[in-house]
């Protein structure tokens, strides 16, 4: 049996969502900018998808920007605010995503920005004291802290920090990349300012994600060229692929109480088939089922596997795990988050990330497969 357990990494398509992809790289298959009516129609479907999804997250639609996916989203953000809204300092940590990291490392090399990295507890969680403590003392801040922890699943409380953010006048961006798509979004009402996703992470296209920004932030594009998305981000658009995540968004919202009741009862599943190893820990919040994604289980072992064999023979064992972040999998390198919450170099982790495609009976499968490893 073959397990696929790297939903964090990567989601299949919806088969509803490819069937209505197909037509617009087939006979639909003209370019928004052209003035024909193959044109115009590619141009309704991308501003009919426009208006669907900023519907479903609570934005209006000039709020919402097409991208080809979370790491551009993370770059024009962070770039763009850098660039035009003074920003002097950002507030963030040093587990968040590669694509806001490694850009808040280049902003701060280019233009001198002061990063200031926030302690975090040995959970991984931020301190919201000390959050206070550096807004109080910063001007010009953006805060930069994502929703949901790519690798250990733990959640922020993001109503907490934009409230703080509101009280200091530090705007909020948050990387929303594993959380849109699994839970009701309110932007209008909620206390953020920039707001990032990514269509495969939803059972969308992969390549296609959006971006919002709340109208009071206006910030110049990263990608120069035409006129497409009203100048925010040059290129002919990807008709098919945001059509595709519109879609995937619509489903994933209209199906979001049963998605998560099932992907919750998987992750209890595991949790409790694990107990029967003493050799296994949890690594972040990632057991606390309410304060971590339910579709996240990040596990730690108490023993020897310097070299990440674990995920290794896991793989030759048919289940698909992750070992940290996907962008780090195939390196060697120790996850940077798993380094950072534990001081220790070289600790294995496997990251293990359920879907509505998962079954009872692979998680059963998949957690004997483990244990037996385990031992
Ligand atoms: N941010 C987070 C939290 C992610 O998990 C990912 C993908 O792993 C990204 C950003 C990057 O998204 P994309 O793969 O669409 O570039």
């Amino acid at each position: 049996m073959i397990v696929y357990l790297d939903n964090a990494s990567t989601t299949r398509v919806h088969a509803d969502v490819l069937e209505c992809m197909l037509p617009y790289m087939m006979h639909r298959f003209g370019n928004p900018s052209s003035l024909h009516r193959f044109g115009r129609e590619a141009k309704v479907a991308i501003e009919n998808s426009r208006a669907q999804i900023s519907s479903l997250v609570g934005a209006n639609a000039g709020e919402i920007f097409f991208t080809s996916g979370g790491t551009e989203g993370n770059n024009t953000i962070l770039g763009g605010a850098v660039r035009s809204l003074q920003i002097k300092t950002i507030i963030s940590t040093r587990i968040e995503h590669p694509s806001v990291y490694y850009t808040l490392l280049a902003l701060s090399e280019s233009f001198g920005v002061k990063i200031h990295w926030l302690d975090l507890l040995p959970n991984g969680d931020i301190c919201y004291a000390s959050l206070e403590e550096t807004l109080a003392k910063s001007d010009n801040t953006l805060v930069s802290l994502m929703h949901a922890n790519n690798e250990l699943g733990n959640l922020l409380n993001i109503e907490r920090v934009g409230a703080l953010c509101r009280k200091y006048g530090a705007l909020f961006h948050t990387d929303s990349v594993q959380t849109i798509g699994k839970y009701r979004f309110d932007l209008r009402s909620m206390p953020i300012d920039f707001a990032v996703a990514s269509a495969h992470k939803f059972h969308g296209p992969k390549g296609t994600g959006f971006i919002y920004i709340r109208s009071d932030n206006a910030i110049p594009p990263i990608i120069l060229g035409g006129a497409q998305e009203r100048n925010m981000r040059a290129g002919t658009e990807n008709v098919c692929g945001v059509v595709g995540m519109s879609k995937a968004l619509d489903i994933a919202m209209m199906n979001l109480a049963e998605t998560s009741r099932h992907i919750l009862a998987l992750k209890h599943c595991m949790i409790s088939r694990l107990e029967a190893s003493e050799k296994i820990f949890y690594n972040g919040n990632s057991k606390d089922l309410e304060n971590s994604l339910y579709t996240i289980l990040n596990l730690g072992f108490k023993i020897e596997d310097e070299d990440n064999i674990f995920i290794y023979n896991l793989d030759s064992a048919g289940i698909c795990a992750s070992a940290g972040s996907a962008c780090s999998s195939g390196s060697s390198r120790a996850s940077r988050v798993i380094e950072n919450i534990s001081g220790k170099k070289n600790l294995s982790a496997v990251r293990l990330s359920f879907s509505i495609y998962n079954t009872m009976e692979e998680i059963e499968h998949a957690a004997g497969v483990i244990l037996d490893l385990v031992s």
